[in-house]
């Protein structure tokens, strides 16, 4: 097969929710050759009437927290009740070619074979902007192609949390009970961030840490400022492994849908994210722009050196490239 599909193939590809020709596109978003970025964008702009009506939940937590256990059983309930389910990973730390853990087999081992879901890992050795930009892309051909429940995972460390909450609807923060939120890296901007916290493992045993964790951080987030939408973020317990819980969560997001999309906050969190992603393309874009130009890039390391050994100011230095 050639490498590169005429855009019409994949158009109609993905519009005829073919999941081989979205898969190849996702692959072409992630591509930083011009030549298939100027194919992917050609495609994108053709396919975006179609995108955009799927909910988008965030789902994030420490490795071993049990999120792609927990995708695997919402996310069997969910194709079971006739959903079609695409599940996405933003993993700036994964270098592995072919894509990060998500892409173990080992992983989601139901979800990955049933003809509803859709697993992608994310895309190795880029930085959390490329990574970001590829997945929100993604995010959009996975619309386009039929998918009206997207799952956008990320481990809960880093920035990447900030980069996925821009791109959903809904933010899943998972949480074991009793292990502390400092082993757990959890930072207050997290929490702040989640619709829900959902502690993980209630079962085995550990019902009623679970039970007690749960209290602490619904009251926690009592403490927050309401949120302009009117939702007001809830804490759970669900086990994974016996289920329990697990259609809850749901029904949870189900709740925040019904009160946002009654009450316009959906679709104005939509606008603004759409927003934050054209001033951020642009940022990208004329950053790009400047360090490419031969000129700023011959100068360039003298400025550092000037800047760092205090010979000349960073703001001066700045306006200097620039006045290149
Ligand atoms: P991830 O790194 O956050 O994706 O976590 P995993 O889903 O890989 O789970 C980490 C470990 O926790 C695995 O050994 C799972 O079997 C276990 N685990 C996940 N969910 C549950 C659960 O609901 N109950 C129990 N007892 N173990 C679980």
């Amino acid at each position: 097969m050639p490498k590169r599909l005429p855009a019409a193939q994949y158009i109609d590809g993905l519009l005829a929710h073919d999941r081989l020709v979205l898969s190849r596109a996702i692959t072409l978003v992630e591509s930083t050759l011009p030549a298939d970025q100027a194919l992917a964008q050609q495609v994108l702009t053709a396919v975006l009437p179609q995108a955009g009506r799927s909910v988008r939940v965030g789902i994030t937590g420490v490795p071993g927290v049990g999120k792609s256990t927990f995708i695997e059983a919402l996310g069997m309930h969910l194709v079971e009740q006739g959903h079609r389910l695409a599940v996405l990973a933003v993993d700036p730390s994964s270098q592995r070619s072919g894509g990060s853990i998500l892409g173990d087999k080992t992983r989601m081992n139901q979800l990955a074979a049933h003809p509803q879901a859709f697993i992608r890992p994310s895309p190795a050795g880029r930085s959390l902007g490329g990574v970001a930009r590829a997945s929100r892309e993604a995010l959009l051909l996975c619309e386009a192609a039929g998918f009206d429940v997207i799952f956008v995972e990320t481990v809960g460390v880093g920035q990447s949390e900030t980069a996925v909450h821009g791109m959903v609807d809904f933010f899943l923060l998972l949480m074991l009970a009793g292990a502390g939120d400092e082993l757990q890296g959890v930072k207050r901007g997290i929490m702040e961030m989640a619709d829900a916290v959902v502690i993980t493992k209630a079962d085995s045993g550990n019902e009623l840490a679970a039970k007690r964790a749960r209290v602490e951080y619904q009251s926690a987030l009592r403490l927050f400022p309401h949120a302009a939408s009117g939702w007001a973020p809830v804490a759970r317990t669900c086990s994974a492994l016996t289920g329990e819980g697990v259609p809850g969560v749901w029904q949870e997001i189900g709740r925040y849908l019904e009160l946002t999309r009654g009450n316009g906050a959906f679709e104005r969190r939509r606008q603004e994210q759409n927003l934050q992603w054209l001033q951020q393309s642009i940022r990208e874009a004329l950053e790009e722009r400047f360090y490419a130009r031969p000129d700023v890039a011959a100068r360039l390391p003298a400025l550092q050196q000037r800047v760092m050994s205090g010979q000349q100011s960073a703001f001066g230095a700045a306006a200097e490239l620039l006045g290149l």
